[in-house]
């Protein structure tokens, strides 16, 4: 009984205080360093500075990180958060008209956007989503789900990637940012499965894409609206000066003591703490403040050089997804024209498993279960193009991209 009653109170407080953004608690303990400097200096020649109005495109890899098979989110979830930054960015989002009528004047396109990557580190072709299965039951925001040695999974080049790391988070944070200048190997943003897209085993009020919204907002510099402390502000000058962040969804206009127009807290604003369904804005100096981490000499620049979302630029060869499988698998021949063989050293190492054949927009082309450790795949009916080759065990995968003449 004693048992029960604890398990019931646990879910009690993870419904009704959940932590909106663990941003803050994250610097206290993880002070920034002098990187932005050192960044800078390391930048290749040909930099460039941001143009007028340019649409700048962020290349994102996302590391799925999964203990048990719901925390191992489907494509379409992932896929779903991509379209969501991108309607949030662009001031595309359908809720943008619930912005009260004092603020719209302010509200800006930031005309940044963002993709999944198309090429890996190596040069290879990549969906720009890592799956990867974890011991770690619960990752609290120390970065462990940042390195393969501890659980987690290595940041991509930060200085090209947005690395998105979706795990299960300790109960009651919904996610956690960086802000720029923080070491390239932690550089990106952590968000709880259960609040990442706006389709999937979401929890409301959560359930609207804007917990990422929100962090990525951290790594392009934003600071809260009340600046972490009572009656603070966040440098920006067209959002108000707030007593606290507000949870919930308020009725404009919110007056606190120290809002110093007579409009009140900017509570729709996604760097407030509100519900998913009840933020809707970035204001011109906060895109201002975005953009000029991309201009010459910021410590986001490099991303204006990142061409990872160019599937152009992709080489053949497997693809380093779930590579710390145990598994010794060869593909022969790549490319092929009937058939393709795959073979692994021993039966106990692939028998069982399942191999999938998808094409490069996902379309599922063929299934079967591997019976021996020499398994003949007959694509003779096949188009031609790339295929992307996996072979699924109960916890792990591998990703081959292979190519039919
Ligand atoms: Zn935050």
């Amino acid at each position: 009984m004693k048992i029960f009653l604890t398990i019931v109170s646990l879910t009690i407080v993870f419904y009704t205080s959940a932590q909106r953004c663990g941003t803050a608690d994250y610097l206290q303990s993880h002070p920034l360093n002098n990187h932005i400097s050192q960044r800078t200096a390391t930048e290749k020649a040909g930099s460039r500075d941001t143009l007028k109005d340019e649409v700048i495109t962020i290349p994102v890899v996302v590391h799925v990180l999964y203990n048990t098979a719901a925390q191992n989110i489907s494509d379409e979830q992932i896929l779903s958060q991509i379209a969501s930054l991108n309607k949030d960015y662009r001031r595309e989002n359908a809720d943008a008209a619930n912005t009260p009528e004092p603020f719209k004047k302010v509200a800006a396109d930031v005309r940044i956007q963002f993709c999944l990557a198309k090429v890996d580190p190596h040069g290879y072709y990549t969906t720009g989503i890592v799956r990867k299965y974890t011991k770690v039951e619960f990752f609290q925001n120390d970065d462990k789900m940042k390195f393969s040695a501890q659980g987690g999974d290595d940041a991509w080049d930060a200085t090209k990637y947005l690395n998105l790391w979706v795990c299960n988070l300790f109960n009651l944070t919904l996610g956690y940012g960086v802000l720029p200048g923080s070491p390239l190997e932690k550089d990106g943003v952590v968000i709880k499965y259960n609040v990442f897209g706006t389709v999937g085993n979401l929890v409301a009020p959560y359930n609207k894409g804007r917990t990422a919204t929100h962090e990525i907002g951290h790594w392009l510099g934003l600071k809260h609206l009340w600046g972490d402390s009572s009656c603070g502000d966040d440098s920006i000058a067209d959002t108000p000066q707030q007593q606290a962040g507000n949870y919930g969804c308020s009725s404009f206009p919110h007056l606190s003591q120290c809002s110093i127009n007579s409009y009140g807290d900017m509570f729709m604003n996604f760097m407030d703490f509100s519900d998913d369904a009840c933020m809707n804005l970035f204001t011109q100096g906060q895109k201002a403040e975005m953009r000029s981490l991309f201009a010459l000499g910021g410590p986001r620049n490099s991303f204006l050089n990142s061409t990872a979302c160019d599937s152009s630029n992709a080489e053949a060869g497997p693809l380093p997804n779930a590579v710390d499988s145990e598994l010794k698998i060869t593909i022969y021949p790549n490319p092929f024209k009937n058939v393709v063989h795959v073979t692994a050293n021993q039966d106990k190492e692939i028998v069982g498993k399942v191999l999938k054949l998808y094409d490069i927009t996902g379309k599922l082309y063929l299934k079967q279960s591997i019976e021996s450790a020499n398994t003949v795949v007959n694509a003779n009916n096949l188009p031609s193009g790339i295929y992307i080759l996996k072979i699924q065990g109960k916890n792990e995968e591998q990703v081959y991209k292979v190519v039919k003449l």
